[in-house]
């Protein structure tokens, strides 16, 4: 049998649609309107078209968006003085600097002069820490989507056997960290792999809920599935064009014979992608309503 499509854009509306209401009640209540601002240094293509929707976004669910430009060449210093002008501006509760940034910029020096309280990214150290002590923090955005996906979804963690494919700083170890707390929605028996591992396929198998982000189309067959497990589908790779010029995006998943063996599955696209930008509008609406009091 076909597993059921886990519709990460059907899951972004709902929600979007609960920071809607919640954006106008904060209105009427305190007079405050979430404020976000996006930087983004350069011009890299795939950058201006994250940054574009996340804008879009935000306009859409009635917040007070700011768009910042700057030259690639911009120094680390300006960078770090843009940064601090919004740390000290009331009007806006959210700071997200795209990445990358270029060569001759620290990346980690701006993470970490973003104001803990604005950081919607949640990339800064401080909310890291909170969320691997299990204290309120900003998540990272496309890990707590997936989580947010598999509760909506009435996916057990609970005592789930989760494996994860891929430990990066922005997918793999946060949604270990997620999952595994002391917490509704979490609760899980959690194993991360990476390029290391010995028999990924045996850990792959054994899991309840599998999430795969390693950034490799097929690096997750059909074999490697235990039947009925749920499979969280992460991967976004280009394998090519249309003859209109659009790209084909596939996951890190081979769909078709792994959906006749999986109970859920994630697509790509309309997959963990829609909840991305979702989570960050929902991380902007509780730093507005945390500064309310
Ligand atoms: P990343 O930083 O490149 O990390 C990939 C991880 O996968 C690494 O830990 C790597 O292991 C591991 N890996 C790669 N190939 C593997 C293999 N064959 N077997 C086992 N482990 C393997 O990637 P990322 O930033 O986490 O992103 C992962 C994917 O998710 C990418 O396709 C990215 O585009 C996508 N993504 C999507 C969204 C979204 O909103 N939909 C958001 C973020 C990322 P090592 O550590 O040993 O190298």
């Amino acid at each position: 049998m076909s597993a059921k499509l886990i519709k990460g854009k059907e899951i972004a509306a709902q929600i979007r649609q609960e920071i809607s209401q919640q954006v106008q009640a904060l209105k009427a209540e305190k007079g405050i309107v979430p404020g976000l601002v996006t930087i983004l240094v350069g011009e890299d293509p795939a950058s201006e078209s994250y940054v574009r929707a996340k804008q879009k976004t935000s306009h859409d669910l009635g917040f007070h968006s700011i768009q910042e430009n700057r030259p690639a060449d911009i120094s680390e210093d300006d960078l770090l003085q843009l940064v601090q002008k919004y740390n000290q501006d009331d009007t806006i509760h959210g700071i997200l600097v795209q990445l990358p940034l270029p060569k001759h910029i620290n990346e980690t020096k701006i993470l970490y002069a973003i104001d803990p309280d604005k950081d919607v990214d949640g990339f800064h150290p401080v909310n890291v820490g909170r969320m691997v002590i299990g204290e309120p923090a900003f998540l990272p955005c496309t890990p707590y989507g997936i989580q947010q996906m598999l509760v909506r979804s009435g996916v057990q963690t609970e005592g789930a056997e989760v494996t994860i494919i891929g430990r990066s700083n922005i997918v793999g170890k946060p949604i270990a960290n997620i999952l595994l707390q002391k917490a509704d929605g979490a609760n899980a028996t959690v194993t991360i792999c990476h390029t290391r591992t010995k028999n990924l396929a045996e850990h792959a198998r054994r899991a309840d809920i599998l999430i795969v982000a390693a950034g490799r189309a097929k690096a997750v067959t059909a074999d490697m599935v235990k039947p009925g497990a749920v499979v969280i589908d992460v991967g976004v790779n280009e394998v090519g064009r249309t003859d209109a010029g659009k790209r084909i995006l596939v996951g890190d998943v081979d769909f078709d014979p792994v959906k006749e063996v999986a109970s859920a599955i994630t697509p790509v696209p309309g997959g963990v992608g829609p909840m991305t930008i979702t989570m960050l509008m929902l991380n902007t609406l509780q730093a507005a309503q945390r500064a309310a009091g």
